[in-house]
């Protein structure tokens, strides 16, 4: 098959440069849209999110097989098209972004992983038809906690769309049951929630759970904040000993602030 031939239709300006220094936390950035493109921006601001596909300039093109050594050393080896690693023959990246604001050729823009300088290639919207909620998916663990967080808080934030007190509860008990028993998206973990709507809603969201097919979730409004798992045997429970404001939680130990129950 002959080569194909990609022009690119913008470049990403961000206070990134180093892909392993992209915040954990709801970054915003820029998308310059070239002058030929820009009519191709039209009636877009009736979108909330986006997908981007950049190019990711300085990645390998040789690589088909590899470790996903960022998250996990310790990983086994996977095919490149079963990774979102940037090194693969097209080194073609994929982000899901919130649109914030357009401002004739630029679009500001929350989530891009993508560092500054780099080329986008194409701009598809996102529509509430892409969600799969509970997918199959291979559980690589984070070796590193902070990118352990990352990815959970980007989950959670997708799902949940604001970064409010419960969700940083959420994320700090999520954090605890994934120590327990792995994998949040397993058809045999058991969630069952006590406390407010942005709780229950973000637990739902990093565990996939839903109510059927299989019946994963339970959920009780109450003022006290309280999660349970069940898997086959294996109990845990989660509830405060305190109630630290989001801002105290990101400085708290487990400890400082969480009933942790194992039986
Ligand atoms: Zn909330």
């Amino acid at each position: 098959m002959d080569a194909l031939q990609i022009t690119p239709v913008g470049i990403v300006h961000s206070s990134y440069n180093n892909p392993e220094t992209i915040p954990m936390q709801s970054h915003t950035a820029t998308i310059e849209i070239l002058p030929a493109y820009v009519q191709g921006l039209l009636r877009i601001e009736a979108h909330s999110h986006l997908w981007i596909l950049s190019w990711f300039h300085k990645a390998r093109r040789d690589l088909l097989r590899t470790v996903p050594g960022r998250v996990n050393a310790n990983a086994p080896e996977y095919g490149v098209f079963g990774l979102r690693a940037a090194g693969r023959p097209n080194p073609i990246g994929l982000s899901l972004v919130e649109l914030i604001k357009v401002e004739k050729n630029i679009l500001h823009v929350r989530g891009l992983d993508a560092v500054d300088g780099s080329p986008v290639v194409d701009i598809k919207p996102y529509f509430e038809h892409d969600i799969i909620f509970s997918p199959r998916a291979p559980y690589i663990m984070p070796q590193d906690k902070k990118i352990r967080y990352r990815i959970l808080f980007k989950q959670a934030y997708n799902h949940h769309q604001e970064e409010c007190r419960d969700l940083q509860l959420a994320l700090r008990m999520a954090m605890v049951a994934e120590d327990e028993f792995g994998k949040l998206n397993s058809p045999e973990l058991i969630v069952s929630v006590k406390g407010s709507g942005c709780l229950a809603d973000t637990i739902q969201g990093l565990f996939r759970a839903r109510l059927a097919n299989p019946a994963r979730f339970a959920y009780l409004e109450s003022t006290k904040s309280a999660v349970n798992w069940t898997n086959g045997t294996k109990k845990l429970a989660v509830s405060l000993i305190r109630t630290p404001t989001r801002e105290e939680m990101l400085d708290l130990d487990n400890t400082d602030f969480l009933k942790i129950n194992r039986h």
